[in-house]
């Protein structure tokens, strides 16, 4: 997974489709970022930050108890036990840093469920920077936890009323304020998605994940690597981090589960939206329609465009699957190993469950990309007396 072409393209996907007006704040960040990336002193702070602030590196565990129950070995990259919850945090780190250096003094970002808001959120604050979060009207009645958390660390959350009042309108929204804020603003992407260079950036500041994970594996695994990793997939950020580590050992499958309610790839066609040529969900009229799932994080009914790139080469395979299997992967490890998951990265391990037979004896690495703290009181809802 190297540098996208000149015009920001992974094969045939991705781009730069914006209005005439974002494309010299696109090209300003694109160089911005081409020389602090190549610069020792910024990923130097950003390492350290990565470590003393984040907890990097996150370990990799071995699930003995799972892997018995499955016949299959079942190793986790514990992104869930990171400073905020998730894998968020290395990308809102990257771009906060990226900000300063480009003497922006706000950053703007989007949220659905409110994972990344809370993330960018956090970030302005570690660095003292103001911050505005849009997030569509009914996500914000849906999780009013992460809106006080929000405004615990000192963001404005920005209501999104166009549209279906969530995570589509809040980008679009976000976009928009950026166009007009761009000389003291930087808009603070969530995922590996929009016009060039945020798919590309954003898996760059994931990297530090798969690379990890590597060797990590080596070390446990004897200089060997897993058969497969799996990661759940929404923009698809936190794959793209794990896969960047593996992607070039042709022996490694990489698959990405999405949800079945959103599987952008598995049930999409490609289309333009927020930026980017990739695969999304649409109705016959062409009509973005929306992702539906158990877990708000993985609601977006595109898919990042390297991912487009990756299954339409073969190189990963995207299936889905149904909440009622996400919902059993959830206890599971909970049961088995005392972890409980983020509703996300169940997904990746619910595939593992639906899939054991084929995977018998193979050794599995999934992508915990986040813990389930805050899903414990949706799932208790659920589940009620059940367990
Ligand atoms: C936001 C989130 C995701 C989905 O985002 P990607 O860009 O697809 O990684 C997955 N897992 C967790 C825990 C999240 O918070």
């Amino acid at each position: 997974m190297g540098k996208p072409g000149p015009d920001g393209r992974f094969g045939g996907f991705g781009g730069r489709f914006v209005p005439e007006t974002l494309v010299p704040a696109l090209q300003e960040l694109e160089a911005a970022f081409v020389e602090a990336w190549a610069d020792p002193a910024f990923t130097s702070e950003l390492d350290s930050l990565l470590g003393s602030y984040a907890g990097r590196p996150s370990p990799l565990t071995e699930c003995h108890r799972l892997s018995e129950e499955l016949g299959v070995r079942l190793l986790l990259k514990r992104e869930d036990l990171n400073h905020t919850g998730s894998h968020k945090i290395n990308n809102v780190l990257g771009q906060a840093l990226l900000a300063r250096r480009m003497g922006k003094s706000r950053l703007v970002a989007e949220t659905g469920a409110g994972q990344h808001g809370v993330a960018t959120a956090t970030a302005a604050a570690l660095f003292g920077l103001e911050c505005d979060v849009y997030m569509g009207e009914v996500d914000m009645a849906r999780q009013e936890l992460n809106v006080f958390r929000m405004r615990l660390l000192g963001a404005r959350v920005m209501p999104a009323s166009s549209g279906s009042r969530t995570l589509k309108d809040a980008v679009n929204d976000a976009m928009r304020d950026w166009v007009a804020t761009v000389e003291d603003s930087h808009y603070c992407l969530g995922s590996v998605m929009g016009p060039h260079p945020y798919p590309w950036m954003v898996r760059e500041f994931h990297r530090v994940l798969g690379r990890e994970a590597e060797s990590q594996c080596r070390d446990l695994l004897e200089g060997g690597l897993p058969d497969t990793v799996v990661a759940c997939v929404g923009g698809g950020s936190n794959a793209a981090g794990i896969f960047s580590g593996f992607a070039e050992h042709p022996e490694v499958d990489l698959v990405g589960v999405e949800p079945a309610g959103g599987a952008a790839v598995g049930h999409g066609v490609p289309g333009i939206v927020h930026g980017m040529l990739s695969y999304l969900m649409q109705d016959e009229w062409g009509q973005v329609t929306e992702a539906e799932s158990i877990s708000a994080g993985l609601d977006y009914p595109g898919v990042g465009p390297e991912h487009s790139h990756l299954a339409e080469t073969g190189r990963a395979e995207y299936p889905s699957v149904t909440d009622d299997e996400v919902v059993e992967a959830f206890v599971s490890l909970s049961r088995t190993e005392g972890i409980i998951p983020a509703l996300e990265s169940a997904h990746a391990l619910a595939w593992v469950i639906r899939e054991r037979e084929r995977l018998e004896s193979c050794t599995v690495l999934v992508n915990l990309s986040g813990r389930g703290d805050k899903d414990v009181d949706q799932m208790m809802g659920l589940l009620g007396d059940r367990l």
